[in-house]
């Protein structure tokens, strides 16, 4: 059937006398046989990982928190991506409706959910809105995002290791070091790529994989600041994932100071122990009075000896003074000992226990 004329009464289609009409076409008529020109998706695959609930939606991996509805999340990538792949030569408003249920997203049975998008357009003056309906099929694909398979692999970026300066770690410092670490994990616990693996404390120290360089970096200045150790890091060292894969690794070594809290030491001639170790300094109390002293932390490294090991522990019981000398008694073979009220520990009194050393022969008490 053609067109008869631009002046037309009725419309050529379904002979309706009711105008306005366009191109001979009454409203309805017209509507059928020019529907708009605009195209929606009709297709989208949601990835989700079921490790992480990170998810793709044809693009880069978004990132999602517990706290957060997967539904809201899916629904709003979803729009977004089919607004950005409409194509139209003219405006228009939309309209969104879909049957997304958080229940069911992570429900191995439903793979798919429906979407329409509801266009409306005014194109032409004469008609009243056009309105279409599209249907999106969304199909979820529950799948290891990347990051999650290179954890499965057992990925790692780098080496965190904490040892001792010329020594082994305390039960006490193995312990810190290992509340340091799993303190700081605790931040990192939703957080992408953020693992260790395959943690050892012993008193050699601590190793640990840590998947990222980053992450090992946090870890290293934590337990540096925390102990006044020293950090270094040693580039390229080349390993194998669980997968066989080559990785570049760097390792972050903590290296704790040489001398640790109550450890026990000669220098100058004189025997201490130790108070306080900083970056720079040693703070240390003479056994002959009990005065704390500050030095330079390298001059007792350099110039002190660290005897801790070497001493015999001992413990004492305070029997008498009469204010400048004191009695006291080993209480491992109950000899009674003479010495200067000075060497012992302050504020001491009579009848009670006293714990320190014998070294080279002489008793030295500490608290
Ligand atoms: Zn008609
Ligand atoms: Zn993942």
């Amino acid at each position: 059937m053609s067109r008869i004329s631009q002046s037309s009464r009725f419309c050529a289609v379904c002979g309706a006398k009711e105008g306005p009409f366009l191109e001979n076409l009454c409203e309805n008529c017209f509507k059928k046989e020019n529907p708009l020109e605009i195209e929606v998706q009709k297709k989208i695959s949601v990835e989700i990982c079921p490790l992480c609930r990170s998810i793709r939606v044809q693009g880069p991996v978004v990132d999602t928190w517990k706290e957060e509805g997967l539904e809201a999340i899916i629904r709003e990538m979803v729009e977004r991506k089919i607004l950005e792949n409409i194509s139209a030569d003219v405006a228009y408003s939309y309209e969104f409706e879909d049957d997304i249920e958080e229940t069911k997203i992570m429900n191995y049975g439903v793979k798919t959910f429906e979407l329409i998008t509801t266009i409306r357009a005014k194109p032409y003056e004469e008609f009243s809105e056009f309105k279409q309906s599209f249907l999106t099929r969304i199909k979820l694909i529950r799948t290891s995002c990347d990051l999650c398979s290179k954890h499965k692999a057992g990925y790692f970026e780098a080496i965190l290791q904490v040892r001792g300066e010329k020594r082994k770690l305390t039960e006490i410092e193995q312990e810190n070091t290992e509340n340091i670490v799993n303190r700081i994990m605790e931040r990192y616990i939703d957080a992408k790529m953020s693992y260790i693996m395959d943690l050892e404390t012993d008193n050699d120290g601590l190793t640990c994989k840590v998947s990222t360089k980053y992450l090992a970096e946090t870890l290293a200045r934590e337990i540096k600041n925390a102990t006044a150790g020293k950090l270094s890091v040693a580039y390229k060292l080349k390993t194998k994932t669980r997968d066989g894969v080559d990785v570049y690794t760097n390792t972050y070594l903590v290296r704790l100071p040489e001398y640790s809290l109550e450890d026990i030491l000669e220098f100058e001639n004189k025997m201490w122990v130790v108070k306080q170790v900083t970056d720079a300094q040693m703070k240390i109390e003479s056994l002959d009075n009990h005065e704390q002293r500050k030095f330079d932390r390298k001059r007792i490294e350099n110039r002190g000896k660290q005897l801790t090991e070497s001493v015999v522990q001992r413990e004492y019981l305070f029997v008498s003074s009469d204010g400048k000398g004191a009695v006291i008694m080993a209480l491992d073979n109950y000899e009674n000992i003479d010495d200067n009220l000075e060497r012992l520990p302050q504020n001491k009194q009579v009848g009670e226990n006293i714990l320190g050393f014998i070294y080279e022969d002489k008793n030295y008490y500490i608290k």
